[in-house]
């Protein structure tokens, strides 16, 4: 898949999910995530490092587990984003410009 990743960091982040099928994030960082560098200290071998840790496919778009603003998922018909934390927004509004979730929602989009 085409390299659209904008290194916000935010899928980075531990999630839990919701009854209601929502991917919940917290505020805390995956520990392999460099903070100062925004980069995966195990990059290339991520998925060993982490089973959690997955590979960016078409099916794991439809998960629900990148912010809205992402550009892998943005433009993405009926997508139903994670709900981030306040901190995780201002990151999101800051690293992946206006359109985060609050914003993708006043526009009509993702609507749950
Ligand atoms: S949320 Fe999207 S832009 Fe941000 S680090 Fe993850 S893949 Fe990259
Ligand atoms: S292993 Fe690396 S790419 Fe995977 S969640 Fe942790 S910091 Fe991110």
């Amino acid at each position: 898949m085409k390299d659209l990743c904008r290194r916000c960091t935010i899928c980075c982040y531990e999630k839990v999910i919701a009854e209601n099928g929502t991917v919940v994030y917290t505020d805390r960082p995956c520990s392999y995530l460099d903070l100062d560098t925004g980069l995966c200290i195990v990059y290339e071998f991520r998925t060993r490092a982490k089973a959690e840790c997955v590979q960016i496919t078409k099916r794991v778009l439809d998960l629900g587990v990148l912010p809205a603003a992402c550009p892998y998922v943005k433009d993405r018909p009926g997508y139903r984003p994670p709900r981030l934390t306040p901190r995780l927004e201002k990151l999101a509004r800051k690293t992946l410009g206006a359109g985060g979730p609050k914003a993708a929602r006043r526009s009509g989009r993702n609507r749950r």
